[in-house]
Order: structure tokens, then sequence, then C-alpha cells
């Protein structure tokens, strides 16, 4: 068991007691989202890296570095422990020494939002809290609705109307109350986080929540406990509130903590130029305290944000890892739908298919070098929004039924 030393704002730098805050720091309000901090050296005395090794797969395998009790009940889908795959063909496409994948649409509803889900849901069991909300631009709703429902919690989901169909369905399907708020991702998030306040329910909203981040920070071990603990030089993902890439920094900043590697890789995050206030901050060297709302325009809805709520950790976790944010088009995120796919046959949803946008982006504008490794993290399926994968390709040829017309198809 990891006991929770202090939660810490990332913004001011006060510390609180685990029971003292359940959301953000009450000096600083939203922009002053909390580390979960633990006793390194006491974690040092108590086990070492090669304790996983004979652990079960899956996020539970880092129970020790999680904020919950041995014996705590969890969640019984599968989460984590996803492929990372080493792709000689990526990299050469890339035009770097190596490149690997983290699958993380392999999770058990299709994103890496499950790995927050799964931590917020076993925290609710632990302190018999019933009901949890959330609002999300469709895949966190989908994670907590589908983990909800493995241990029977009520969920209670916001979500802009517009969100893609697959998500809304997976949140009827797994028995959520929905609803659909006209209105944009961040209109339904304070409208959730107002209601849960009054009604008592335990709110995952990304970012405010500060275990989202401790969940998603085991992407992080996975990586480096599956390269033995030899990081990647760079690990890009895309970024909408900032809590992947904030979670993905904890996780490494945390095995750094423990000594069990030598440098934390350089991350790199990549937004949509519709919707890129985190990578104009890091080019203008913005303080995140004064980073204002953006008007938004991508169909990668799963990293549109208007005003990213983990803004403060995601510019840290650039700026101390001397990484980059950097901006992709529309076009640049649906042509790398069907060019990840047919390289590596991983099948990755707009946001996801981003990161290899991102990473040729990062390439060209030199942030990673041709002798330089690299890992991307895929965070959501293909699977998850079919209309914006099917503008990106063509083909199908209609035939009859019929032997000799097909043939002639292939000899004309
Ligand atoms: C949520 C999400 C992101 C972005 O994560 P943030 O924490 O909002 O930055 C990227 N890709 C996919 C598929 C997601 O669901
Ligand atoms: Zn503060």
């Amino acid at each position: 068991m990891a006991q929770i030393k202090e939660l810490r704002c990332c913004v001011c730098g006060r510390t609180y007691a685990p029971d003292e805050v359940q959301y953000v720091c009450p000096v600083c309000g939203d922009i002053g989202t909390l580390d979960v901090l633990y006793d390194y050296d006491a974690l040092k005395n108590i086990f070492d890296r090669e304790t996983f090794v004979s652990s079960r797969p899956g996020m539970w395998r880092y129970k020790t570095l999680l904020p919950i009790t041995p014996n705590a009940k969890v969640p019984p889908l599968p989460v984590g422990g996803t492929p990372l795959y080493d792709s000689p063909r990526l990299a050469k496409a890339l035009g770097v020494k190596q490149a690997w994948m983290k699958d993380d649409g392999r999770n058990p509803t299709a994103s890496l939002k499950d790995r927050a889900s799964a931590l917020v849901t076993a925290k609710a069991m632990e302190s018999n809290i019933g009901v949890i909300s959330a609002a999300s631009t469709g895949n966190a709703a989908a994670a907590l609705a589908g983990v909800g429902a493995s241990v029977g919690l009520r969920i209670v989901i916001f979500v802009p109307a517009t969100a893609p169909e697959a998500k809304i369905a997976q949140l009827l399907v797994y028995g959520a109350e929905v609803l659909l708020v006209e209105d944009s991702y961040d209109v339904a998030f304070d409208l959730c986080f107002e209601l849960s306040q009054q009604e008592g329910w335990l709110c995952r909203n990304t970012g405010i929540n500060p275990f989202t981040a401790e969940g998603k920070k085991t992407v992080s071990y996975e990586i480096a406990d599956a390269l033995h603990w030899d990081v990647p030089d760079v690990v890009v993902t895309s970024v909408g509130d900032g809590n992947i890439i904030a979670g993905v920094h904890k996780g490494f900043w945390d095995l750094h903590q423990l000594g069990w590697i030598d440098r934390i890789p350089r991350l790199i995050g990549v937004q949509a130029v519709g919707c890129s206030p985190l990578v104009e901050a890091w080019k203008n060297n913005t303080n995140a305290v004064d980073i204002k709302p953006v008007q938004t325009n991508s169909i990668a809805d799963s990293i549109v944000a208007s005003l990213p709520r983990d803004r403060a950790k995601a510019l840290r976790a650039v700026n101390e890892t001397h990484g980059a944010f950097v901006a992709v088009t529309d076009e640049e995120i649906l042509a790398s739908i069907p060019q990840l796919a047919r390289l590596t046959g991983v099948f990755a949803e707009p946001a996801a298919a981003a990161s290899f946008a991102g990473a040729q982006r990062a390439v060209k504008s030199g942030y990673i070098h041709p002798n330089e490794s690299v890992a991307l993290l895929i965070t959501g399926n293909g699977l998850k929004d079919i209309k914006s994968a099917q503008s990106a390709v063509s083909g199908g040829l209609r035939v009859p039924p019929d032997l000799e017309a097909i043939r002639r198809v292939f000899h004309p």
C-alpha cells in the first residue's frame, strides 16, 4: 500500500493532509490541481522494482504505488496491461532510431480513461460512496460507466450532445444516467461539478479529482516496466485537458523518485490547431494562471477543451522535461488514422492518431532527433469514431456475385 503523505497544489505548492481537501487547492481554486505524494524513502525500503515481476498484469500490478489499501477491493475489469509494440516500420516512417506504440485503445472500454475511472471507482468503493458523476467529451464517461457497471455503482454522466454516437451508445449500454448537455464540454464540466457538490456525489471530473492522474500514471509504469526500466528518450501524447500528460509525467516522476529509472523522458504534447491553448502558452511562455479560454474547432473531440482543466500540470510536464507542445491540423489528424493503421495494425480514434501526426511534426521541428527513441501513446480505439475514420479513407469495390466478373477486376 502506498499511504498518501500529502496532497500538494501544483500552482502554489501548499500541502494538505489527504482528508483535508477533496478536489482542488482551496486557495488557488480550479487551476490549483493537486499532486498525490507519498513517502518515497519509506517506499524504497519496503520493496523494489523486482517486486512487480511476479505480480499480475494490469494497472493493479502497481497497487503498492497507488493510493489504496492493500486489501482494497478493485473493479474486476482488466484495466491496463496494454501492449507496447516495438515497431521498426513506424520508426522508419518517423525517421527515428526506435519507436514504440502503447495501445491503450485495448482497455475494456477502449480508451486510456479506464485507468482513471478504475482508480476513482476503487476510491469510491473504499469510502462506500454509491454515486459517481463525470463530465466528459465521451471517453472518460464511457470508462466510468463501464467500470461503474462492473461493480454496480450508480453513474451520472454529463456529455456535450455532440459527442460521437459510439461513445454515447457506450454510456447508455452500460446503464449510466446520461445528460446530453446542449453546449460545450467546458459548460458540461461546470454543471456536473456544481450538481455533484449539491447532491453529494463523488465527482470524477478530469483534473479537479486528484486521482484521475494517479490512475493514468500507470501507463508510464507499464512502459518503463516493459522496457526493463530503460525508458524512451521521448513520449508523445495528445492533449486536451492535460490530465493524461500530467499523469504520464507523474508516473515517470514517481519512478525517478524511487530511483528505478535514471531519467524522465521528454514529454511532447500534441493539440489540434483548432484547439491549442497549451501550444500557445508554451510558445509564449505564458503562466498557466494567465491562460484564457479559446474558441474551439476540431474533429478530434477527445482533445477539445476550451480551457484545459489540468493546464498547470500539463505545462509543468513539458517544461520540466524539456519537451515541447506541437499543433496539428485536422487534415493531418485524419490522414494519420490510416497511415498509423497501415504501419502498425493499430486503429486509433482521431485524438489518438494525433500523437502520430504530432510526432511527425516534432521530428520536422527538431524536437525529436533521428538518433532517439520514441513512444507514442495511442489513447483511444478507432471504433470510437467511425465517421471520422471513414472520411479519411475510400475504396471498396461493388461487384456482382459472379466469379468471372470479380476475376476481371484483378486481370483486366
Ligand atoms: C481524454 C483523451 C485525450 C486527452 O487527454 P486529456 O487528459 O484531456 O489531455 C486524448 N486522447 C483520447 C482518446 C482521450 O480520450
Ligand atoms: Zn494552491
